[in-house]
């Protein structure tokens, strides 16, 4: 708040005097390098030299783009009808997985911990998630609690399944309560390893100890359907609107939706819609299966593929025009039915839209840095628009996703000076905008430091978004993803061609 009373924004803030005292005491405490070895050291890292010196950076890993797979665990632990997501570990962890989500999806995030501190460290985790449990089903009443691990629980090596055993033992579990569980060490694999570990889990558990005659009685439905580590609520949305205009019967394994979106009227639940229980083991009676995020399902495919005996449809983030007419044909193939005649029209008015807009958006040069399924739903739409990709920056790709980012960009001319890093983190990112530069990047808020740093203007589409509100609303995918995916496009540029116009040129008409 400023002198005369007044609420200020901390653009503002933070010029007051006591700020600006403030600032000038610390660095005089901490003995700071002057103010121009500061500048001279950041301009150095800008440079050609430190670029190359950057990517042969070892040891360091600088700002990845992924987060640690738990936090991917209790996303999949959302996804189902009044599930408690029950990390065994330590308390901040659950606070950032807590926090990280609530940032992005504006939401209250459910989420227990069993509060490890040293003395768990040292003896073992036991006595903490026995009582955990006990605690959480008290308060919290789940019908179903999904338990991952943290890198503490890992690195000493406690057993979850002999620990819930022994809860089962002492009598804390009501009977029959699911447990489901997975093991993710964070110091392998990321957030999208995690949902894949615990949603496997989450099929596994329930679909194994069901009673085979009564699946088989009640039968399945037409497909099931994956979204995967799906941080858009939207796409839920405009995936079951299509589903329903092929009148399809559908399971969605994992959906959670409205967990992340719940409305305010006035009351407050812990749990919101998700997967009902009972339907996951009638899916895997099911004629096929769709997933829409094949890199970060892997594992989840692989189990319904063969012990389901499912046939699965595997693509990745249908983005663009080409992914979700292959979508739409892979609904039709499963379900047996046509290409309803509105998305036809759909697409026509989309393949309209991206008509009128191209001529701004062709040549464009763009970075791109996000999980796999996305930067190939991405290098697609791109390509569709003549824009061209030029880094790709995957921090939890591997070589098949190399190869497969690599294919695509060949088939196309736009794609011939991309470059697909993977592995890499968003600091080798800014040393390619300095040195390489491009129209525009792409990614989540944790690239806006190096985009404005190096002046470039940057598309929020991924995970996570904390610094601008709703997008997570509006799908990506399908025709009107699409058509949202250009609105955001176009409109960077057009904001960047009215920043850059001289008086005599500041158009009204685009
Ligand atoms: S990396 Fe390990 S210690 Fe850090 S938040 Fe993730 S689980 Fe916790």
């Amino acid at each position: 708040m400023s002198k005369n009373g007044t609420i200020l924004d901390h653009n503002k803030l933070f010029e007051d005097d006591k700020y600006v005292w403030q600032r000038e005491r610390k660095r005089e405490f901490e003995n700071a390098c002057p103010e121009e070895e500061v500048l001279q050291t950041a301009a150095y890292t800008r440079s050609r030299e430190y670029l190359d010196k950057n990517f042969e950076r070892q040891a360091v890993v600088v700002n990845p783009a992924k987060a640690c797979q738990p936090l991917g665990a209790v996303m999949a632990a959302l996804g189902f009808e009044k599930t408690l997501p029950f990390i065994h570990g330590s308390q901040g962890c659950a606070a950032y997985f807590r926090s990280h989500f609530a940032r992005h999806f504006k939401e209250p995030v459910p989420a227990v911990s069993s509060s490890m501190t040293e003395d768990g460290a040292v003896f073992g985790g036991m006595r903490n998630l026995i009582d955990g449990l006990e605690t959480s089903i008290a308060l919290y009443k789940p019908a179903m609690i999904a338990m991952s691990t943290t890198c503490m629980a890992e690195v000493i090596g406690d057993d979850l399944s002999a620990f819930i055993g022994n809860a089962r033992k002492e009598g804390v579990l009501p009977e029959g309560m699911p447990i489901p569980f997975a093991n993710t060490p964070s110091f392998s694999g990321s957030h999208i390893t995690g949902y894949d570990n615990m949603l496997k889990a989450i099929l596994g558990y329930l679909y194994e100890r069901s009673d085979e005659r009564s699946i088989a009685a009640a039968g399945g439905k037409q497909l099931n359907v994956l979204l995967g580590f799906e941080p858009y609520t939207g796409n839920f949305a405009e995936l079951k609107r299509l589903l329903e205009l092929f009148g399809a019967e559908y399971t969605v394994l994992g959906d959670h939706s409205e967990n992340f979106d719940s409305g305010a009227d006035g009351s407050y639940a812990y749990y919101y819609g998700g997967t009902r229980l009972a339907d996951v083991p009638t899916a895997a009676k099911a004629k096929g299966s769709l997933a829409l995020q094949k890199y970060s399902l892997r594992k989840t495919i692989a189990y319904m593929e063969e012990a389901w005996g499912q046939r699965i449809q595997a693509m990745h983030t249908p983005l663009g025009i080409g992914a979700t007419d292959r979508l739409l044909e892979a609904i039709a193939g499963l379900t047996g039915k046509p290409i309803p005649q509105s998305l036809l029209a759909e697409r026509a008015r989309t393949v309209d839209a991206l008509t009128d807009s191209h001529n701004y958006l062709h040549g464009k040069r763009v970075a791109m840095a996000g999980d796999p399924d996305l930067l190939l739903g991405l290098i697609g739409f791109c390509l569709e628009l003549g824009m061209e990709p030029v880094h790709i920056v995957c921090s939890n790709g591997d070589s098949e996703f190399e190869q497969e980012a690599r294919l695509l960009l060949d088939a196309s001319p736009y794609g011939a000076e991309a470059k697909v890093h993977v592995g890499r983190d968003l600091w080798h990112m800014r040393s390619l905008l300095f040195n390489e530069p491009v129209d525009l990047a792409v990614g989540s808020s944790h690239l806006k430091y190096a985009a404005k740093e190096a002046g470039v203007p940057l598309l929020r589409i991924g995970f996570p978004i904390f610094d601008r509100h709703h997008l997570q609303r509006y799908p990506v995918i399908g025709y009107q993803g699409a058509l949202n995916l250009l609105t955001m496009f176009v409109n960077t540029v057009l904001e960047q061609l009215d920043g850059q116009a001289p008086a005599h040129s500041f158009d009204l008409v685009r």
